[in-house]
């Protein structure tokens, strides 16, 4: 019985790849990965590995889940290293809890080995602070639901000092600016969209919550970067955030520029 490893590969660049995700695919028998997954890190795997591409993008499915959990388990019975390789990190918006779920049921060995997710990356080709002490004291990674329920987004959370990182935004930019309009963002509010960040085709556009209706659409894969971090030049506001163990004081507009 081999050992299947959950691998992030990271949001393109193969030099984001953790020592331990590079020496895995340098001695894997078996690799299952997404289409998200750049070439340059493909090119790390083994020459002699079977490489099967289980990806799915833009709703084109080319295995379903189902069918990924079955093939994970059935290479494990008759290879020694199986590499399922996800972008990113296969814990955010990676569904690696259904593929540890259907691997802890066929009682098979198993270890996650965590990449850098796109939040990151893109918060890196940004030149953004995803936190900062002096305007954002915690960061919301999410992606609107699609679909039935659409509608089920919980914003309970949002509050002036909240970094909202949007996965998986669409196309529709007008839609999502409608969105976050309607969860109460201000029309002035920063935001950065970042596509193909790390790689050869990285792109980075500066706008506003406002301005993001009319904004040309990047290429994906792209994720959005909301909030005050996300403006070019944070002033020291002053407030104090955070007293003991709650949200003290929120000041209703923020000075960015
Ligand atoms: N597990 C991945 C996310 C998978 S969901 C991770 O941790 O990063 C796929 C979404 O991630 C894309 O639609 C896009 O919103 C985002 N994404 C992935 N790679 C990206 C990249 N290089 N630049 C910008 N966004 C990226």
């Amino acid at each position: 019985m081999g050992k299947v490893y959950l691998i992030g590969a990271g949001p393109g660049d193969p030099e984001l790849l953790t020592l331990k995700a590079a020496r895995l695919l340098s001695c894997a028998n078996v690799v299952l990965h997404d289409s998200l997954v750049s070439a340059e890190v493909l090119g790390k795997i083994s020459p002699g590995a079977e490489v099967v591409d289980v990806g799915k993008r833009c709703g084109k499915k080319l295995l379903t889940q189902d069918e990924i959990n079955a093939l994970l388990v059935g290479y494990s019975a008759s290879h020694e290293v199986v590499v399922r390789l996800k972008g990113g990190d296969p814990s955010i918006f990676g569904r690696a809890g259904e593929e540890l779920g259907a691997l802890r049921d066929a009682h098979r060995e198993f270890e996650v080995v965590p990449g850098v997710t796109a939040a990151s990356g893109a918060a890196a080709a940004a030149g953004v602070s995803l936190t900062d002490r002096r305007v954002a004291s915690q960061v919301l990674l999410t992606t609107f639901s699609r679909g039935r329920d659409a509608t089920a987004m919980d914003w309970g959370c949002l509050t002036p000092a909240t970094t909202l990182v949007l996965y998986m935004p669409g196309p529709d930019y007008a839609e999502v600016a409608r969105r976050l309009s309607d969860a109460g963002l201000p029309a002035d509010l920063p935001c950065v969209i970042v596509s193909g960040a790390s790689g050869s085709q990285q792109q980075v556009r500066s706008s506003s919550v406002g301005a993001l209706a009319t904004e040309e659409k990047l290429a994906a894969p792209a994720l959005m970067i909301v909030g005050r971090v996300a403006s070019r030049q944070i002033r020291e506001i002053g407030e104090v955030f955070w007293r003991g163990d709650g949200v003290e004081s929120w000041p209703e507009t923020v000075s960015v520029s």
